[in-house]
């Protein structure tokens, strides 16, 4: 098998929650028996779309694994259609992938560079989702399967990440902004079991890095503080096993399958009705 998953990294508010730092951590997690070379921090600032693609092998399985990373947004004074170079890359994707498949001859693999999932990053504010997450997020669920996040982590207490994570959650049921895995489509009573367990857990409250540590001994990917390591990788200190298993492990083959029979046929269908292409 070989897959492909395409995340965009994007951020309200300044640059810095981050996301690059984010691509870094899930290449270099412990997930593959292989560290990917040419991966060290510091992240140099990012100024434009990027794409970072490794094969990884897991219990034999060859994935193919791209995370496209953004620059930040909602930087200027005016953020007017902000998430505009966003929107407009991923549905370049379904246009690509669209002109293949009309094609007479079709070749027997379409190259899908389709963005499978949209990790989007919140701000540790505390507070609730702001107007700009709120507008991002809407037009965002409509096009692609998202899974937000609650950046940098480290900054909250734990009772203050399980209050935000339940406003935020309220803030996306009152806009009827459907991230993933949306109820509507759990196929059966096992899928709404599982499901159900980490839509009570999203957003998951993150930390990223991109250096090895020693911890008692062990090689912990961390970040160091005068206080000790707080490692990515352990359930006690952040949630991020929790999103890179979703990613990869269990929700892999399905974020590939509703993006097909969902938001790309959304996109096919409206496209065709338009226009004769
Ligand atoms: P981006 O602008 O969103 O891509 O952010 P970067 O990945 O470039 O990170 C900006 C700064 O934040 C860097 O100094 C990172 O080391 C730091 N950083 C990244 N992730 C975290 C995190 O989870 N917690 C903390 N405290 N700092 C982080
Ligand atoms: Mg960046």
């Amino acid at each position: 098998m070989s897959t492909n998953i395409a995340c965009i990294w994007s951020l309200p508010g300044q640059s810095g929650l981050g996301k690059s730092t984010m691509v870094n951590t899930l290449f270099k997690s412990k997930v593959w028996k292989t560290t990917p070379p040419g991966l060290v921090g510091p992240m140099p600032k990012t100024l434009q779309l990027h794409s970072v693609t490794h094969v990884i092998e897991e219990n034999g399985v060859k994935l193919k694994l791209t995370l496209t990373d953004t620059p930040g947004f909602g930087d200027q004074i005016n953020n007017d259609k902000c998430w505009d170079p966003i929107l407009g890359y991923i549905n370049e994707q379904y246009e690509r992938y669209l002109q293949e498949e009309i094609l007479i001859t079709r070749k027997r693999h379409i190259p899908d560079t389709r963005v499978h999932c949209c990790v989007y990053f919140v701000p540790p504010t505390g507070h609730c989702l702001r107007p700009l997450d709120i507008e991002f997020l809407r037009r965002l669920c409509q096009t692609v399967n998202v899974v937000p996040v609650i950046a940098r982590a480290d900054s909250l207490t734990i009772e203050e990440r399980e209050t935000f994570r339940r406003r935020i959650q309220h803030n996306l049921k009152t806009h009827c902004i459907d991230v993933y895995p949306q109820q509507s489509f759990d196929e059966d009573v096992n899928d709404r079991i599982l499901n159900s367990k980490i839509r009570e857990r999203i957003p998951f409250a993150v930390v990223g890095a991109d250096r090895e540590h020693l911890v008692n001994g062990r090689c912990v990917l961390g970040r160091k503080t005068k206080w000790g390591v707080i490692e990515v990788e352990n359930m006690a200190h952040c949630e991020f096993t929790l999103l890179r298993d979703l990613l990869i492990r269990s929700h892999l083959q399905d974020l590939k399958d509703i993006t097909h029979n969902v938001h790309y046929e959304n996109y096919r269908v409206c496209r065709l009705n338009d226009s004769h292409v």
